[in-house]
C-alpha cells in the first residue's frame, strides 16, 4: 500500500486544502472533470465536504457506459436477435437502457449476450465457435481504443471470418470543445482525465486555453492528485494565465503514448458520434477504417445507429452528463432510480455520477 498511502496522507491533504481556501478567488469557481474515476473518487473521499463553498466540482461525460447512446444499445439488441450471433460486452453495458429494453433482458430471453473483460477474448471465442458470428461491443474512450485496435489487427492476422466489432468509441477533447462552448456552465477550468491523457498526452487540450481562455490540469485519481489539480487551476485563475498543466507527470507526458496512438490511427478514423445527452458531436468518435471494413459490424450487418432515440421518462441523465444539474437535481434519484433498479445509465456504472452520488450520499 506504500504508493497509495502517500497520496492519501491527511497532513498533506490538510495543507493543500488550506492553500485552496486561502487562494480561491471570491465568486463562483466551476471546475469540470470528464473522467469516471475522478467522479467516483471525488465522492468516495468526500472531497466535496472539504472544499470552499464557492468551488463547484462538476462531473461531465466521463463514463463511457453512460455516454453510449440509446441508438447504440438498440443497434446491439437488434444484432443479438440476428441468426447465429453472439454479442460480447463489458458487464456494465448490459443494464444500460435502450429505447425499449436492455441487453440484460435480451440475454435472459435469447442467451445471445455474453460478458467479457477484454476485446481480446473475442479472438478465442471466434476460434471456439466457428458457426457463430461473434460481435464485440466496442465502447470506451482513447484508453480502451488501443486494445480494441490490437484485437482487430489480431483478427486480421488470423484471418478470422466470424469476428466483428460495433464501434461506439469516443474521443474526449471534442466533447470538451462542445462543453466549453456552453455558456450555462460558466466553466473556470477543466480537470483533465489521467487515463485518457496517458494515451493522448497533454497537447490535445491546448486549444482550450488558447481559444477559450479556460485553464486545464491533467490530474491523477488519489485525493492528493485531485486536490493538487484543483489548486493548480486556482493558481491559473489568480495569475490570469490559463494553460495546460500536468499534475500527473508520473504517468502522463506531453506527447502521450505514441505506440498506442499509432495503433489507433492504423485501424480507426474519426467520425461524428452520438453521445447520450449531448447529441451529435463532430469528429468525436472512432470508426473502423475501410481497410478493416470486414470486421465492422455496422458495415457487415447493415444495422445503423438510430439518432435521437428517446430517453427513459423523467430521467435527467442528459443534463447530468452535460454538468447542468447534479444527480440530486433529478426527481427520480434515490426514489424510483437506484443501483438495483437503474432508470438511466448514470446510475448503472460505478463510474456514473448518479451511481457515485448514491453510493456515497
Ligand atoms: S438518478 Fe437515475 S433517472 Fe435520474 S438522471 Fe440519474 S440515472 Fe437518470
Amino acid at each position: 500500500m506504500k504508493y497509495i498511502d502517500e497520496f492519501r496522507n491527511k497532513k498533506l491533504i490538510g495543507k493543500i486544502l488550506k492553500k485552496i481556501e486561502a487562494l480561491s478567488p471570491k465568486g463562483a469557481i466551476n471546475i469540470m472533470e470528464v473522467c469516471g474515476t475522478h467522479t467516483q473518487n471525488f465522492r468516495r473521499f468526500r472531497l466535496d465536504k472539504l472544499l470552499p463553498k464557492n468551488l463547484k466540482f462538476i462531473s461531465g461525460p466521463g463514463c463511457p457506459v453512460c455516454v453510449s447512446s440509446q441508438g447504440y444499445i438498440d443497434q446491439a439488441i437488434q444484432l443479438s436477435r440476428q441468426k447465429d450471433t453472439m454479442i460480447l460486452s463489458f458487464g456494465d453495458m448490459l443494464r444500460v437502457p435502450g429505447s425499449k429494453t436492455t441487453l440484460e433482458k435480451e440475454r435472459a430471453r435469447s442467451g445471445n449476450v455474453h460478458v467479457v473483460y477484454s476485446a481480446l477474448e473475442g479472438i478465442k471465442l471466434a476460434q471456439q465457435n466457428p458457426g457463430k458470428k461473434i460481435i464485440f461491443l466496442a465502447v470506451g474512450f482513447e484508453t480502451t481504443a488501443p486494445t480494441i485496435a490490437l484485437s482487430i489487427l489480431a483478427a486480421k492476422k488470423q484471418n478470422l471470418k466470424n469476428l466483428f466489432f460495433l464501434s461506439s468509441l469516443k474521443l474526449i477533447p471534442p466533447a470538451m470543445d462542445y462543453l466549453v462552448r456552453d455558456k450555462r456552465l460558466r466553466l473556470s477550468g477543466f480537470l483533465c482525465p489521467g487515463h485518457v491523457s496517458a494515451i493522448i498526452g497533454t497537447k490535445p487540450y491546448e486549444f482550450i486555453p488558447a481559444k477559450f481562455g479556460i485553464g486545464c490540469c491533467v490530474a491523477g485519481f488519489e485525493p492528493l492528485d485531485i486536490l493538487e489539480g484543483i489548486l493548480v487551476i486556482i493558481e491559473q485563475l489568480i495569475e490570469q494565465r490559463p494553460r495546460v498543466d500536468n499534475q500527473y507527470r508520473r504517468v502522463v507526458t506531453p506527447n502521450g503514448n505514441l505506440k498506442a496512438q499509432q495503433v489507433i490511427a492504423q485501424v480507426f478514423r474519426s467520425n461524428d458520434a452520438f453521445w447520450r445527452g449531448l447529441g451529435k458531436i463532430p469528429k468525436s468518435g472512432l470508426k473502423i477504417k475501410n481497410t478493416f471494413s470486414r470486421f465492422d459490424a455496422e458495415n457487415v450487418f447493415g444495422i445503423k445507429e438510430a439518432p435521437g432515440a428517446r430517453q427513459p421518462a423523467r430521467c435527467k441523465c442528459g443534463d447530468v452528463l452535460k454538468g447542468l444539474i447534479s444527480p440530486l437535481g433529478c426527481p427520480l434519484f434515490s426514489k424510483r432510480c437506484n443501483p438495483d433498479n437503474p432508470v438511466g445509465p448514470c446510475m448503472v456504472s460505478s463510474e456514473g455520477a448518479c451511481n457515485a452520488y448514491y453510493k456515497y450520499k
